[in-house]
């Protein structure tokens, strides 16, 4: 039996540590935090949405980088075999719109709980408030880490090494730095020579030039096309679901068209909002036609309420030119054709995403060119293994993300030692 190191005890770790500890080796997990899985504890709102029933073509789907490089992962261990795992521990899960699976007590707190069972019916030994400072590699192969333990008097804590067989690294990515995942594993991976494509935010919300959002801050749109460019180039486009903030646009649609935008590289971002995309031009014409002639004294920003939340009123009145006190009698067709333009692509600048406290996961990481997706070890160190989030990996919201640390995970503890 071999010794085997697994830092991070997030999502990733804890099924790798479990997948390993169930081979019958010495695993040690090593969370820098005062518990594990703090980044699982707020997903899905506090209920965590665990997976997505699909099978492996309908994960592969919702894969936005990398897809191809997950296929033998997913078949390795699909949403069926976490469930099953999951519920075995004592938590039962239901399924919901979308195929969302969640706990049916709507708590994180008994999906970790669960997973707690299962670390300690594997024999993992857990050592929190425990920070891995470096991997030691020794002619190309991983030979242990280096720690630094939590010191509760304040006083200098030395390093020192935990030896090892094999190291998975599952330190998750930039995103929510608070719940422990700072990116360590990024330099991890550089420092042993893996490449690693730049992080960003992902599935996250947008900021725009336009002031007047936050005035509309709260006031969330059901129904609604987005669709966000760079320059004339289309980057993504959507129906559903959109809210605006205090500095911009979130909300499911804003969310995935997110992760097709890479700011770094895309300098003139624009986000078109179609208020009402069952209509045509034409038919909304003739809408609007009809409710001015129902209000012809009154003024504009009074003749829309049929058509718009009260709050958007206004914005689309100054949008299109015109005077907010202007009475409905007096606009012009001009002016009119400006309300349908305006109705049709309500036009923000997208200047950048939220950053990384916003968002919901890290797009980049380490490149998957450099890891066998059967094992997940490293081409390039022997006995280095990368799991979940920190690979360059990402997906859509709806349990994917998840799913790829589940299986990622369960495909390096499993393969250890084979
Ligand atoms: C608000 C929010 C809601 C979300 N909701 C969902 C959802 O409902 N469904 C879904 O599928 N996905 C959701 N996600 C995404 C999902 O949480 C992540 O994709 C997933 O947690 C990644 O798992 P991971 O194990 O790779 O990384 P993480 O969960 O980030 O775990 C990494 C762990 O490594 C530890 N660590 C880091 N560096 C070190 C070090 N040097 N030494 C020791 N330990 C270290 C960290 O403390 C952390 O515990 C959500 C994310 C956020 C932020």
């Amino acid at each position: 039996m071999s010794n085997v190191v697994v830092v991070g005890g997030g999502a990733a770790g804890m099924v790798a540590a479990i997948a390993a500890g169930q081979k019958g080796h010495n695993v040690i997990l090593i969370e820098k935090n005062e518990k594990h899985g703090k980044k699982l504890f707020i997903t899905g709102k506090g209920r965590c949405n665990i997976t997505n029933d699909s099978d492996e073509q309908g994960l592969l789907a919702n894969v936005v980088s990398n897809p191809k490089f997950l296929y033998s992962a997913f078949y390795g261990f699909n949403p069926q075999a976490l469930k099953e795992m999951v519920e075995s521990a004592g938590c039962p899960l239901k399924t919901e719109r979308g195929a969302r699976v969640f706990p049916v007590s709507d708590k994180s707190s008994d999906v970790i709980k669960a997973f707690e069972k299962l670390l300690r019916d594997a024999n993992v030994e857990v050592r929190l408030n425990t920070t891995v400072r470096e991997v030691i590699v020794r002619d190309g192969k991983a030979i242990g880490v280096r720690i630094i333990r939590k010191n509760p008097n304040h006083t200098a804590s030395k390093s020192m090494p935990v030896p090892a067989d094999y190291v998975i690294v599952c330190t998750g990515g930039i995103t929510y730095p608070l719940t422990g995942s700072t990116g360590d594993g990024y330099r991890f991976a550089a420092q042993t020579g893996h490449s690693i494509r730049r992080p960003r935010p992902s599935l996250v919300p947008f900021i725009t030039k336009e002031n007047w959002v936050k005035d509309l801050a709260g006031l969330s749109l059901k129904n609604v096309s987005l669709t966000v460019k760079n320059g004339n180039k289309e980057i993504n486009s959507g129906f559903g679901e959109m809210l605006f903030t205090h500095h911009g646009i979130s909300g499911p649609l804003v969310l995935t068209a997110s992760c097709y935008t890479d700011f770094e590289k895309m300098k003139d971002v624009h986000a078109f909002i179609d208020l009402k995309p069952a209509l045509t031009e034409e038919q909304l014409d003739k809408r609007v036609l009809r409710d001015f002639s129902e209000n012809e004294n009154k003024s504009i920003t009074n003749a829309l309420s049929d058509l718009l939340p009260q709050s958007l009123i206004p914005v689309i009145v100054s949008e299109a030119g015109i005077e907010k006190d202007k009475k409905v009698h007096d606009i012009t067709k001009a002016e009119r054709a400006e309300i349908i333009r305006n109705l049709k692509g309500l036009h923000l600048t997208v200047t950048n995403s939220a950053g990384p406290e916003e968002s919901i996961i890290t797009s980049g990481g380490v490149s998957v060119k450099d890891i066998d997706p059967a094992t997940m070890e490293s081409k390039i160190i022997s006995g280095l293994y990368f799991v979940g989030e920190v690979l360059d990996v990402d997906a859509l919201t709806g349990g994917f993300n998840l799913q790829i640390a589940w299986s990622t995970g369960y495909a390096a503890g499993s393969s250890i030692g084979e």
